[in-house]
C-alpha cells in the first residue's frame, strides 16, 4: 500500500518537474556528489544571508537547531566539523558559542559567501571545499563534534555520507543529522506546501525520492557505529510563520547521535 502511493507521489512530483525538463542530472558517484543539486546552490548563493530570501527557513530553523545540539553536547572550546555548510549560517552560529568550526561544502559560492560574511560577523570559522568522504580520508577521529543538517537529501549516497560522518567524530564525539522525512504527508507539506504554496523556498529545491525515513536513517547510522540518543520533529506554522520542536518526525525531523567511545 505505502509503495503504491510513493510510485503516485513520484508520478504527481514527475509532472510537477516536466517543466525542469533540461535539469541536468549528472551524478558522479564516484565522489557521492549530484553536480545538478550543486549548481543549485553555486546559483543561489548570493541570497545566502537574506534573511527574507531562497534560505529564509534556514534562518527561521537554526536558532532552535543550535539550541537542539547546545542541550546535547559541548561547543565551547570543541572541534566541530559542519558538512554541507553552505553560506555558514549554523557554522558561523556555532562558532559564535566558542567551538573551532570546520565547515565543507561541494559548491563553490556558498562557500566564497560564507568566507566574505564571516569577515562582516568576525566568526572565525575555516571553509573548505570537501565531501565528507574526502575529508574521512585523511581527518579521520578529528572532530568533537559533526553536523550534517538539511543536506542527506542533495546526495547520491546519504549512507556514504553518515559512514564518512561516523569517520570523522573521535570515539564517544556526537553526530547530528537533520532531513525530511519520506511520506505522503511530507510530499504535501515539504514539496507542494513549502514549494508551490507557500513559497518557503525555490521549487525544485527538493525531491520526494530523496526523502529519507528515520528508520532508514537510523539503520544506516547503526551500520556504521552510532548510536541514537534522541531526535525531534521541526514544525511550520503557517498561521504564525513560526517553526517549534516537538516529537513529530512526519516531515522534518534531526536526530543526535553519537560514537561509542573505545573501551
Ligand atoms: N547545512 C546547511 C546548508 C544546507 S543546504 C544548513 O542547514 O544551513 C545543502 C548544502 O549541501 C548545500 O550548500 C550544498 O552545496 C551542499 N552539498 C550537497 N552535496 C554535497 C556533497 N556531496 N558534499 C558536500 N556538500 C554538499
Amino acid at each position: 500500500m505505502a509503495a503504491t502511493n510513493c510510485g503516485g507521489l513520484k508520478s504527481v512530483e514527475d509532472r510537477f518537474y516536466s517543466k525542469w525538463s533540461d535539469r541536468q542530472t549528472v551524478t558522479t558517484t564516484e565522489n557521492n556528489v549530484d553536480v545538478a543539486e550543486i549548481a543549485k546552490f553555486d546559483a543561489l548563493a548570493s541570497r545566502w544571508w537574506d534573511p527574507a530570501g531562497s534560505f529564509r527557513p534556514l534562518h527561521q530553523i537554526n536558532p532552535l537547531r543550535l539550541d537542539f545540539i547546545r542541550q546535547r553536547c559541548t561547543l565551547s572550546a570543541a572541534q566541530v566539523l559542519d558538512v554541507g555548510c553552505g553560506g555558514g549560517i549554523l557554522a558561523e552560529s556555532m562558532s559564535q558559542q566558542g567551538a573551532s568550526v570546520t565547515g565543507i561544502d561541494m559548491a563553490e559560492s556558498p562557500l566564497t559567501v560564507a568566507r566574505l560574511h564571516q569577515a562582516e560577523s568576525g566568526t572565525n570559522v575555516t571553509y573548505l571545499q570537501s565531501t565528507a568522504e574526502g575529508l574521512a580520508e585523511n581527518r579521520s577521529q578529528e572532530f568533537d563534534v559533526v553536523t550534517c543538517l538539511e543536506m542527506l537529501e542533495h546526495v547520491p549516497s546519504p549512507t556514504a555520507v553518515i559512514a564518512a560522518c561516523a569517520r570523522l567524530v573521535k570515539p564517544g564525539g556526537d553526530v547530528f543529522f537533520s532531513t525530511i522525512n519520506r511520506n505522503p504527508k511530507s510530499f504535501l507539506f515539504a514539496i507542494i506546501g513549502a514549494e508551490y504554496v507557500l513559497r518557503l523556498l525555490p521549487a525544485g529545491t527538493h525531491h520526494y525520492d530523496k526523502f529519507i525515513r528515520p528508520s532508514e536513517l537510523e539503520s544506516w547510522a547503526r551500520h556504521a557505529g552510532l548510536e541514537l540518543r534522541s531526535s525531534t520533529g521541526m514544525h511550520y506554522n503557517p498561521l504564525t510563520q513560526e517553526y517549534s520542536l516537538g516529537p513529530n518526525v512526519d516531515v522534518n525531523y534531526l536526530m543526535h547521535y553519537q560514537r561509542p567511545a573505545d573501551l
